[in-house]
């Protein structure tokens, strides 16, 4: 067996093993049918390599060295419409069948083309470089800018030139005078590890955005409370952090909010119309909360909103429009009638050195609030200067 051989054989196994692992990855992806479309890709591209050694150990030669283009374009065009899917951009899947088309007309036009004539070997690779260029495209299209991803665009770029790069070698060094004679060509050689490198480097970039996302998917599952769709308590304090960190000067307001008698909504009601009494009071925080505010379940029916950069005056008509609108708001499965409270403690706080004395001063607020009949809000005594609480 020749070198060509060896890499054809190799690819194609590189081949279903990519496939295999995007089926894999597609099971937990939240981008699974990306997943699936860049498995199916992999699967198609690497029937080429069976086409390429049919040409060569075959009476069809024509047959399958177009068989053999059209696997690797629908390849490369299979793993935009998946790379479109994973950023969230159009996959264009009709104007990419046409392009599909047009390029294997062309391709059987120019088949009887000499070989290694800078005619035959642009026009072959050229399609090839384009349906890799629109992969790139559609990564810069998205609104993503992360380190991986542009390294996703340089890669990409790279791998779109390896085509005109080919061209030129199979100019320079021959292609072999027909395409049953290309596997044993000393460019089939070059074509074939150079095709194998990227179909490796490829892949296991595509793959690193996959594992990437499914990492950060488990973070923020793991801070964030199923019952209520907030913040639960480490992923309300690591929300602090990454808000105070953006933002560090103060003063920001903490207000600490319980649900007044829940134990009777539960005692009354059951537990299920509990819950919903927790999902309906956790609605309301995030729905009225500005955007940068961290808001997170604490704790039974307890919960806490961070508002960064907010004087204590600003946090108490905050504090009472919650509280107002709490107590008008029907609950839906309870009684038309039946409302519930809930008291509110508010404090404030200069940096995040401060954040966990201004938790315990908006807790004793909170007390205060109990204390003085429930549905209602307090506010601690800040020890801040009166310019800064007044904010
Ligand atoms: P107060 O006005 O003083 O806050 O009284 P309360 O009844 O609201 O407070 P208490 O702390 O006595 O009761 C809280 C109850 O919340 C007790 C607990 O069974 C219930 N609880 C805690 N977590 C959940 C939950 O996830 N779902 C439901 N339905 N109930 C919960
Ligand atoms: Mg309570
Ligand atoms: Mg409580």
């Amino acid at each position: 067996m020749n070198g060509a051989n060896y890499f054809l054989i190799v690819n194609f196994l590189v081949g279903i093993s990519f496939c295999t692992v995007f089926l894999i990855v597609s099971t937990r992806s939240r981008s699974r049918i990306a997943a699936r479309w860049i498995a199916v890709a992999y699967a198609v591209a690497s029937l080429s390599a069976i086409a390429e050694l049919l040409v060569a150990y075959t009476d069809f030669p024509k047959v399958f060295a177009i068989a053999a283009f059209m696997s690797v374009l629908a390849g490369l065009l299979l793993i935009r419409v998946g790379v479109a899917r994973l950023y969230g951009v159009p996959a264009h899947l009709t104007a990419l069948a046409g392009f599909f088309c047009a390029a294997v007309v062309l391709d059987v036009f120019i088949y009887d083309l000499p070989r290694g004539t800078w005619l035959h070997a642009l026009s072959y690779q050229t399609p090839f470089a384009l349906a890799m260029l629109f992969s790139a495209i559609a990564v810069i299209r998205s609104s993503r800018r992360e380190p991986i991803d542009r390294a996703m665009v340089v890669l990409l770029s790279v791998a779109t030139l390896q085509f005109p790069v080919k061209a030129v070698i199979a100019v320079l060094v021959g292609a072999g005078p027909t395409a049953k004679d290309y596997v044993h060509s000393p460019y089939a050689l070059v074509s074939q590890s150079m095709t194998g490198v990227f179909v490796v480097l490829v892949g296991l970039m595509l793959l690193s955005v996959f594992v990437l996302e499914i990492m950060e998917e488990a973070r923020s599952d793991s801070e964030v409370d199923a019952l209520s769709s907030v913040f639960n308590r480490r992923g309300f304090d690591a929300g602090c952090e990454r808000v105070l960190r953006r933002q560090p000067v103060g003063p920001h307001a903490l207000i600490l909010c319980d649900i007044d008698h829940f134990k009777r909504v539960n005692d009354t009601f059951g537990h299920y119309s509990g819950d919903r009494v927790i999902r309906t009071f956790a609605d309301l925080l995030s729905n009225s909360a500005p955007e940068d505010a961290v808001v997170g379940r604490l704790g039974g029916e307890e919960f806490c909103v961070m508002l960064p950069g907010v004087s204590l005056n600003a946090a108490m008509l905050f504090a009472q429009a919650l509280r107002g609108s709490m107590a008008m708001q029907p609950i839906a499965g309870l009684p038309q009638t039946f409302r519930v409270t809930a008291s509110f403690g508010v404090s404030i706080f200069k940096s995040s050195a401060d954040m966990s004395a201004a938790m315990r001063f908006a807790d004793n607020a909170l007390y205060e609030a109990k204390a003085a009949g429930r549905n209602c809000v307090r506010q601690h005594q800040s020890v801040m200067p009166i310019a800064m609480a007044a904010g």
